[in-house]
């Protein structure tokens, strides 16, 4: 029995994962941050270039066998835009945090993306797919979308994640 969650924060590229994560980290260090994109270059689980969609490819079987060991001992909170790959029972909230296109548009702007790529991922968070890929791979009841405009989303957002936790490990508390 894990005594501490697992919690993937998803979005868009640009939504606030990163930000949200640093945050929530502050705000509960027992939990361990894993940044995808990071754990793929420690553990070398790149898997090719996808010259259409300028993005490194990953081998998600090989990641996922390596991050379940950490799964199974709870307190993961993951940082990658696809979530749909971790073994369901494992995860016990998943988060879609969601940006309006005008704030989108400026953010990923900065990143200085090839113009197919920015599109792309514009035209991703209008149609809501990975809110849509959250729903269909989870137990609608554990996903929540969150707006992540400006600071006091941010704040108000981890808050109540930190909140979310408490409360799980009240409830999961085999003592209780
Ligand atoms: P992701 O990890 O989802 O790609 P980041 O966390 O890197 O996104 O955020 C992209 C940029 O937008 C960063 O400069 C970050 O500071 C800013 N940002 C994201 N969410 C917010 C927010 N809710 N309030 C203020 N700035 C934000
Ligand atoms: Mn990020």
């Amino acid at each position: 029995m894990r005594k501490l969650p697992n919690i993937i924060v998803t979005g868009t590229p640009g939504t606030g994962k990163s930000i949200h994560c640093e945050r929530l980290k502050e705000l509960m260090p027992k939990m361990t941050y894993r940044s995808i994109n990071e754990y793929v270059k420690e553990h070398s689980l790149e898997d090719g270039f996808d010259e259409e969609r300028q993005s490194t490819m990953v081998d998600e079987d090989k990641l996922v066998d390596l991050l379940t060991g950490d799964l199974d001992k709870g307190g993961c909170i993951i940082d990658w835009h696809v979530c749909h790959i971790f073994p369901e029972g494992l995860i016990d909230l998943v988060v879609v945090l969601r940006t309006s296109t005008n704030r989108l548009f400026d953010r990923l702007k900065e990143r200085n993306y090839p113009e197919k790529k920015f599109m792309d991922n514009i035209d991703s968070e209008i149609m809501e797919i990975i809110l849509n890929d959250a729903r269909e791979s989870y137990d609608p009841e554990i996903v929540i979308e969150l707006q992540s405009n400006d600071n006091d989303d941010l704040e108000s957002n981890c808050q109540r994640i930190e909140s979310w936790a408490k409360q799980w490990i009240i409830d999961n508390d085999e003592n209780a």
